[in-house]
């Protein structure tokens, strides 16, 4: 179960102290609302603010007997303000290196050992001093061998050269390296026909020194970072707990994509894409099977999710009479906004259910990808502080040319698909397939989105905002 401190306290302060009496409350309702009341001060210190562009501020009556207020039709900006009142709690674990692979940092790691150790060579070849080898053809005397993690090398004097291979540490009196291949021996003798470079000296901690913070918190250990974690001297790694995300499509007409289809059924396919997409930013993913537009359904399996860290929905939170997910959210759970200013994904609501943060996503397979990659992978990345730069992420902000005109949304954010290329060192859009919200291929044909401003167009050979999608 989830500690009430995180999970509790962002519902607490988005609500009013009005209570009403004789609200009708659900069989396990007992155990909601026990945690302690803030002081009326606090609350009203914390209360959200209201800007002028909320379209309505609606007012739901809770289970609870508690009156929150949900916000409507809500930018993308407010929507991921009001969903990080309640945010994704965050746990961290230590594990060994050879497992940390995809993880990400919860605590910044720095270096245990200068890197390099040691003043080491480039290259295999001969040490030697500079000042012998000012003319081609100079012989110089072997007296010894520098080898990776043998004895150390004898000093060397004038005349003197130490064979050396790469990575081993150079002897004293040495300031340059010559390469094996410009060097020619005889017996204990060696002539330098090349050129002797302090180049090839690895000088110590060139890379890194003792006490470098090299990843800050927040770091995806790719197989980059997680092979510096190693170099740096950690045989294990704190990292955050991979947080428990239910995703769970609703709809009566919904089929697993390798059953038969029966009249008027399609196949499911929003949560094999979610599932992928909670994954992708370092969380699990508990798949659940679809549920059907029933409010007893929606309802025991919601509590059956709600031991998760946070529950995605797909599905239900439209207009209809069979929206169910936005219905049993308004009279059961605990809205904090319905509708974004978005297209296509207007309809998302989010809220929680039992505690637990609870995206309602669109059902159109377009809509319900595009809001999870601009409002839900960003409130998962800053529930979990993941770095900006080196966190997980499934998207990069560009600025594109337009290679033909698109058309923008009234009052919205416009997120058009679009196919991003390089050329000749600028970023170029096109757009290909129907833009319909149901048409999942043009997620695939397209590698971007435009962020169109509400009431903006864009004109081929214009340069606007958009993310392409990593
Ligand atoms: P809804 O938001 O429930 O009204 O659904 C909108 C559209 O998306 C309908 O055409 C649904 O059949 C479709 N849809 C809903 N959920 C899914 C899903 N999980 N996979 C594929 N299509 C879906
Ligand atoms: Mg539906």
């Amino acid at each position: 179960m989830h500690a009430a401190s995180t999970k509790g306290l962002p519902l607490m302060r988005m609500r009013l102290e009005i209570v009403w009496p004789n609200i009708p409350k659900r069989h396990h309702d007992q155990q909601m609302n026990t945690g302690p009341q803030l002081p009326t001060k606090q609350v009203q210190s914390t209360l959200p603010q209201y800007p002028a562009h909320t379209l309505e501020v609606g007012i739901t009556l809770q289970r609870g007997g508690v009156c929150p207020i949900m916000e409507k039709g809500v930018t993308l900006d407010r929507a991921l303000e009001l969903a990080l009142y309640s945010p994704l709690s965050k746990r961290t674990e230590t594990v060994p290196l050879e497992v940390g692979r995809g993880r990400i940092l919860a605590k910044p790691l720095s270096s245990k050992v200068d890197d390099p150790r040691f003043d080491n060579s480039a290259m295999d070849g001969f040490a030697v001093m500079t000042s012998d080898c000012a003319n081609s053809g100079a012989e110089l005397t072997i007296v010894g061998t520098s080898q990776t993690g043998g004895q150390l090398p004898p000093r060397i004097t004038a005349g003197e050269a130490c064979r050396i291979m790469t990575g081993a540490p150079l002897p004293e009196g040495a300031d340059a390296i010559v390469m094996v291949e410009d060097t020619e021996v005889r017996g204990d003798k060696v002539t330098i026909n090349g050129s002797a470079r302090t180049g090839y000296i690895r000088k110590r901690a060139e890379n890194l020194s003792i006490g470098q913070e090299a990843l800050p918190t927040g770091t995806h250990l790719s197989s980059a970072s997680i092979a510096l974690a190693g170099t740096m001297g950690h045989g294990e790694v704190e990292v955050i707990q991979k947080p428990k995300i239910a995703v769970l499509s609703t709809g009566d007409e919904l089929v697993q994509p390798g059953t038969e289809l029966e009249s008027g059924q399609i196949y499911e396919s929003n949560s094999h894409a979610l599932a992928s997409l909670v994954e992708s930013m370092g969380c699990e993913a508990v798949r659940h099977e679809s549920a059907n537009d029933s409010m007893d359904e929606l309802r025991a399996t919601l509590d059956s999710l709600s031991d998760c860290d946070a529950i995605l929905t797909s599905g239900g939170v439209s207009m209809g009479e069979w929206d169910l997910v936005r219905k049993i959210m308004e009279e059961e759970g605990d809205i904090s906004f319905w509708r974004i200013k978005l297209r296509p994904g207007g309809p998302p609501l989010f809220g929680t259910w039992e505690g637990t943060p609870l995206f309602g996503l669109p059902g159109n397979p377009v809509s319900s990808l595009v809001v999870f990659h601009v409002l839900v992978a960003p409130w998962i990345a800053k529930s979990l502080g993941y770095h900006p730069e080196m966190g997980p992420r499934l998207s990069q902000k560009v600025s594109v040319k337009l290679e033909e005109n698109v058309s923008g949304a009234p009052g919205k954010l416009c997120l058009r698909r679009i196919r991003i290329r390089s050329e000749n060192g600028q970023l170029l859009a096109t757009t290909h397939t129907h833009q319909g919200s149901g048409n999942m291929h043009s997620m695939v044909a397209h590698n971007g989105l435009t962020l169109l401003p509400p009431d903006t167009g864009g004109k081929a050979g214009e340069v606007i905002d958009a993310l392409w999608l990593l």
